[in-house]
């Protein structure tokens, strides 16, 4: 049982005076400070949380989400703490200005309580690649709680706030949501800003909330999403709300063929099954639906996003912010001597990696084929949701696995991704819910909805989190 009621009462409840924020908050500080060897957490913005928590309960009880305290990944810009994102090239540094996603929140009167841990500029799939060493999954500490949103994840589960926020370039809130049990939304591409995100690979990033609910992951959606003239791929939200959960009638559900063979664990695929029988049990038309340029999704994938890494991380040259090794005496030898020691090891691979592929003599070899399979991925998806709805699979083939398990072996990693990628590429919104466990761990259903179906994906989300209770 959680200690925290639904998000919508919690504020419910700060309105009627029954709920102080400053109680809120310091429930909050107490969970991370009790929970601290999960290493979930990277820094917590105590004195600004309790000094706006205080403004709260002495002043005018307005907003959405009043008194509801938050925990937000450290690659967005927020105040309060430093904005790491779980990288040494980044340490010590304060944020100027807050992520569009963070002012929202707290101008519906949440408020931030703390930073989550992640790997270093969210490269990576299990936090292994932090900085600032590992997040230990809540269900079994020798195990990885997913990545790169790893901490977010960790956090929402082991009950540090009601929700968290999470980016996803290649499944990085889906993922670590499958590996902990709770459930992870990434929003169709443009609804959310990333104004103020720390900017991974700008074609795919989105950014979106981890919940214990959907309906609480809706409610977040909800103030979160809409243009944003600071993020010029900003889209128009839904004019409804995204808290409108009503289930829909004759439902059409494809099931990913491509995503359900080799590979896939036994016991994951099983809890996958019943989820499916449930559904067609409750009246949705079922059918097996073939996207066949799905299993080159991943090199697409790891050619396309490094290269747009290598483009976004130039900008960490040592001079402007982030780190500088002072030592240098010439322009070169700071370049060299800062990039060196801020980046790790991921973070090299990847802008190596992307500067090949983008270098003139590779371009066509991998960068323009990698934007060809792209396209032809998107028209395979727009052809199939011609004939289905929605798409149902699994998040990933397997449940967590144990940290150290996949060290030097990046491909392993990269292949935790293999059923996470292509809702990037195609920039349909997807989400992750838990649905069962396999050996004590848990296992996360993915459902995947046409561009701007966020709000319908999220009532048959709704729908299936209640046939899986
Ligand atoms: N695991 C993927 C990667 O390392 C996705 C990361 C993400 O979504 N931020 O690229």
């Amino acid at each position: 049982m959680s200690q925290w009621l639904p998000i919508e009462e919690i504020a419910e409840k700060v309105r009627s005076g029954e709920l102080k924020a400053v109680d809120l908050v310091n429930m909050a500080l107490k969970t991370i400070e009790d929970k601290n060897e999960y290493n979930a957490i990277i820094s917590t913005t105590k004195d600004r949380a309790l000094q706006r928590a205080q403004q709260i309960d002495s002043g005018e009880k307005k907003g959405r989400l009043v008194g509801v305290p938050f925990i937000a990944k450290d690659n967005f810009l927020a105040f309060g703490a430093e904005t790491t994102a779980g990288s040494n090239m980044l340490k010590g540094f304060v944020a100027p200005y807050q992520a569009t996603a963070i002012e929202k929140l707290e101008a519906e009167g949440a408020i931030c309580v703390a930073k989550a841990n992640l790997d270093a500029f969210a490269h990576g799939s299990s936090t292994e690649n932090s900085d600032f060493g590992v997040t230990h999954n809540p269900y079994d500490k020798t195990r990885v709680a997913g990545g790169s949103s790893g901490g977010s994840a960790a956090a929402v589960v082991l009950d540090m706030a009601p929700f968290a926020l999470g980016s996803d370039t290649g499944g990085s809130i889906r993922l670590p949501a499958s590996f902990c049990g709770c459930v992870g939304y990434k929003p169709t591409y443009g609804l959310v800003s990333r104004s103020g995100v720390v900017a991974m690979a700008s074609s795919l990033d989105v950014i979106g909330p981890l919940a214990r609910t959907v309906e609480d992951t809706a409610l977040i959606l909800d103030v979160l999403a809409g243009r944003d003239e600071l993020d010029s791929t900003t889209i128009d939200r839904d004019p409804e709300s995204y808290t409108i959960l009503a289930p829909a009638k004759n439902l059409k559900i494809g099931v990913i063929k491509e995503y359900m063979g080799e590979g896939l664990d036994d016991g994951v695929k099983n809890q996958i099954e019943v989820s499916i029988a449930k559904l067609r049990n409750s009246g949705a038309e079922i059918i097996e639906i073939s996207l066949p340029s799905l299993p080159l999704s991943l090199a697409v994938y790891y050619i396309i996003c490094p290269a747009e890494v290598s483009s976004n991380l130039s900008r960490y040259d040592g001079v402007r912010y982030g780190h500088t090794d002072k030592s240098a005496k010439t322009v070169e030898e700071n370049y060299i001597k800062s990039r060196g020691q801020g980046f790790g090891a991921e973070n090299k691979r990847r802008i190596i990696i992307g500067t090949h592929v983008l270098s003139s003599g590779y371009y066509d070899a991998y960068y323009k084929t990698a934007q060809t399979v792209r396209t032809k991925l998107i028209n395979e998806f727009n052809e199939a949701f011609k004939t289905v709805d929605f798409l149902i699979g699994p998040v990933t083939p397997n449940t967590a696995f144990e940290i150290g398990s996949h060290h030097n072996e990046p491909m392993l990693d990269y292949l935790t991704d293999i059923m996470t990628v292509a809702a990037n590429l195609v920039g349909i919104p997807a989400i992750s819910l838990p649905i069962g466990s396999v050996n004590g761990l848990p296992v996360g259903l993915q459902l995947m909805g046409k561009q701007h179906s966020d709000r319908q994906l999220l009532a048959l989300a709704k729908q299936t989190e209640e046939l899986s209770k």
